[in-house]
Formats: C-alpha cells, sequence, structure tokens
C-alpha cells in the first residue's frame, strides 16, 4: 500500500523567524525539511512595507529555487473587520453591546478571526506545520505540537531570535519594518507601545487617519467606551505629538493575542487554554471583564511623556 505522503506548510508572516526559519529550510534542501506550501494570514490592516516584503520573498525564492514552484498564499477572514467591530456581544454581562474595538488585556478577535481561523481552514490537510519560534521564545510552543505535526525549524537548530536576524541580514532579506518597530502586527494594534503610535503619527498619516477613525468610532458605538489606546484618545495622543512631546520607557510590543498564531494547529488547545475553554472561543466572554484586570498587569506600558525641543525623526524606510 502506497505511505500517505507529508504534505508541509509553512506558517509565513514576513517576520523575522518565519522569514529565517522558511529561507534556511529551502536553502538546507534537507528531505527533513520539506516544504510544500507557505501560508499568510493577512489581516488587511498591514504596513505597506509588509505587503511589499511579502512580494520580495516571494519573489526571491522564486527566482533563486524555481523547481520547488512555491508561491505565498494569502488567507483571510471569512467575515469582515467591520462585521465585528459593530457587532453585539453574543452572552455574557455585555450581551447585546456593540463590541468595538478588541481589548488589550484579551486575545483580540481579530487574531482569532483574520489569523487563527483561515490558517486552520487553509491547513487542515497539511501533516507538517512549521512555526517560526526561536529558543529564546521557547515558553510559545505547543504542548501537543509532536501529535499535531507541528515543527519549530528555529528550535531544533537551536536558533536565537538574534541569530533569525543575522541569517537575514547576511542573505540581505531583512524586513524594513524593523527599523522602527520591534514586533510586526496590525498598524492600528491596540496593544501597541506608544512609541509606534508615534512612529505611525510621524510616517504614516493617511494610517494615523485610519486608526483615529476606528479609535473615535469605538468610543461612540461601544457602551464600554474603550477605544485602540487604554491610556488616550488618538486625538489626545496627537495633540501631545504635535506639542513637541514624546512617549520614552516602553514595553516590547507584546502582542498574546497573535501568540494564538503559533498554536493554531492543535484543535485550538493552545488557545484554548488561552481562551478558556471552545466555548468561549466563541463567545465575547472578554467583553464582561475589567479592562484593568489586575491579573493581567504584565501586559500594560510603562511610559512617560518627555517634552523635547526636537522631536526624534523614526528612521527611514528602504
Ligand atoms: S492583536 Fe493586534 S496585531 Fe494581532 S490581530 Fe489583533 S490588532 Fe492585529
Amino acid at each position: 500500500m502506497e505511505e500517505k505522503q507529508d504534505i508541509a506548510m509553512v506558517s509565513f508572516s514576513g517576520g523575522k523567524d518565519s522569514t529565517a526559519m522558511l529561507l534556511k529550510m529551502l536553502e538546507m534542501d534537507d528531505p527533513n525539511y520539506p516544504v510544500h506550501r507557505i501560508v499568510f494570514a493577512d489581516t488587511g490592516f498591514e504596513f505597506p512595507e509588509l505587503y511589499e516584503y511579502i512580494k520580495h520573498v516571494e519573489k526571491y525564492i522564486q527566482e533563486k529555487y524555481p523547481e520547488k514552484g512555491l508561491h505565498v498564499e494569502h488567507v483571510f477572514s471569512k467575515k469582515s473587520w467591520n462585521e465585528w467591530f459593530y457587532g453585539k456581544v453574543t452572552r455574557g454581562k455585555n450581551e447585546g453591546n456593540v463590541r468595538g474595538a478588541p481589548l488589550i488585556v484579551y486575545p483580540c478577535y481579530w487574531a482569532r478571526e483574520a489569523k487563527l481561523y483561515p490558517l486552520q481552514r487553509a491547513t487542515k490537510e497539511c501533516t507538517i506545520k512549521y512555526v517560526g519560534i526561536a529558543i529564546d521564545e521557547k515558553r510559545r510552543v505547543s504542548k501537543t505540537a509532536k501529535e499535531d505535526g507541528i515543527r519549530y525549524p528555529l528550535i531544533e537548530w537551536g536558533w536565537t531570535e538574534e541569530d533569525a536576524f543575522k541569517y537575514l541580514d547576511e542573505l540581505d532579506m531583512v524586513n524594513p519594518l524593523y527599523v522602527n518597530f520591534q514586533r510586526l502586527g496590525c498598524f492600528h494594534c491596540i496593544k501597541q507601545p506608544t512609541s509606534s503610535w508615534y512612529v505611525l503619527w510621524k510616517k504614516y498619516p493617511d494610517l494615523w487617519a485610519q486608526a483615529k477613525h476606528w479609535d473615535e468610532e469605538s468610543r461612540r458605538v461601544s457602551p464600554m467606551k474603550h477605544g485602540m489606546n487604554q491610556y488616550n484618545t488618538l486625538a489626545e495622543m496627537e495633540q501631545k505629538f504635535a506639542d513637541g512631546f514624546v512617549p520614552e520607557g516602553r514595553r516590547p510590543f507584546e502582542c498574546n493575542s497573535c501568540d494564538a498564531v503559533s498554536v493554531y494547529h492543535d484543535d485550538q488547545q493552545g488557545i484554548v487554554e488561552m481562551w478558556g475553554g471552545e466555548e468561549e472561543l466563541h463567545s465575547d466572554n472578554a467583553m464582561s471583564c475589567e479592562i484593568n484586570d489586575p491579573g493581567n498587569k504584565s501586559i500594560l506600558e510603562q511610559f512617560e511623556w518627555v517634552k523635547k525641543d526636537e522631536q526624534p525623526e523614526p528612521k527611514e524606510w528602504w
């Protein structure tokens, strides 16, 4: 009887870890690391440079390894952001209330809808799922990785995040977004530090205007009156920036919700742990919790406004 062939896919985000993992595996051309599919979950709110970078990596692969016939598959949410944003909470004490923006201290509904589920749907048949987690982030690996066919090549090689970065640097393939950001994600991400908001305001006026719109909309439509940032409205931030204040002190961009993507495969095992149960995945339980849940202080940002005569210029992209 013919043995069932593996179908191996790479969960590719354009971040340094998944990119280094992908390019190194192709370079190795080792039968222990087959690559058949490359899948990118598109939130629709990525920076323009991220989309350019995805194309750049795809072109690099197609020129260097034409025999592999690979391309980057984009997968999307079934429902639109608007449907979620203006949709109503279906259970819990906020049942019937309009959701508005995702909440900072809880897993982001957009990470679930636009990353987790599309990846799950697209890669159901895949028997090997490569996830780019470096050895310094080993704590993020799934407990059921083996049964679920998940592999972490960077960990298998003992690569740190710095190793991944260095490797891409040698190939001249570093994502230029890392010039100004430590981690990548939606430009209007509710979990980004104020220093990132500053870069958005300074370098991307159009995207800033969109983020400000969602901030105002969320405060308008949601009875919880929460916006895209937990401390200030974006209009207040904008005024601060314009007055010469810059945020000093920062935390890394901790997209804990998007961590969900690292465990997307395993029948939601990791996700169930994060959300508290399969049923909760489809509910709005989080909406019934307080924003300042003391148990979640670790993700809160520490910063202060500092008045500068000269505002620092965010560095230039490529
Ligand atoms: S947590 Fe942030 S980066 Fe991740 S999907 Fe939600 S808004 Fe986007």
